[in-house]
């Protein structure tokens, strides 16, 4: 016989009290590497302006990007601006005829700005 690990020489009480402290060492592991990944994933977020974007667009989902009010479904609808490709009330838009499209004011103001980018 080897000198492997052998729970049949066991009492059950025994086995059992052994597979607890696996069973709770696995865990503590386990909690380090998620506690590790989570801080690794911290990290890269602070540094990266892609989620910062990333974020400001899951904010984007509920609120005007231009005025910040929250879109409802009746009264406050989303539309998206071609441009920019932001959420945006309907207060803070207009519609382009030529484009078939909503367009921000942000975006028509710097539209205005540059005269040879309109048809
Ligand atoms: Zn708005
Ligand atoms: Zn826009």
């Amino acid at each position: 016989m080897g000198r492997k690990l052998d729970l049949s020489g066991l009492t059950d009480d025994e086995a059992e009290h052994v597979l607890k402290v696996v069973q709770r060492d696995m865990k503590l592991r386990k909690k380090e590497e998620e506690r590790l990944s989570e801080m690794k994933q911290e990290l890269a977020e602070e540094g990266s302006r892609c989620s910062i974007l990333s974020k400001q667009h899951r904010f984007n989902e509920h609120c005007c990007i231009r005025c910040c009010a929250p879109f409802t479904f009746l009264f406050n609808p989303k539309r998206q601006c071609l441009d920019c490709q932001f959420n945006v009330c309907k207060t803070c838009c207009t519609y382009s005829k030529r484009d078939r499209a909503w367009l921000c004011s942000a975006c028509q103001k710097g539209r205005l700005r540059k005269p040879w980018l309109r048809g």
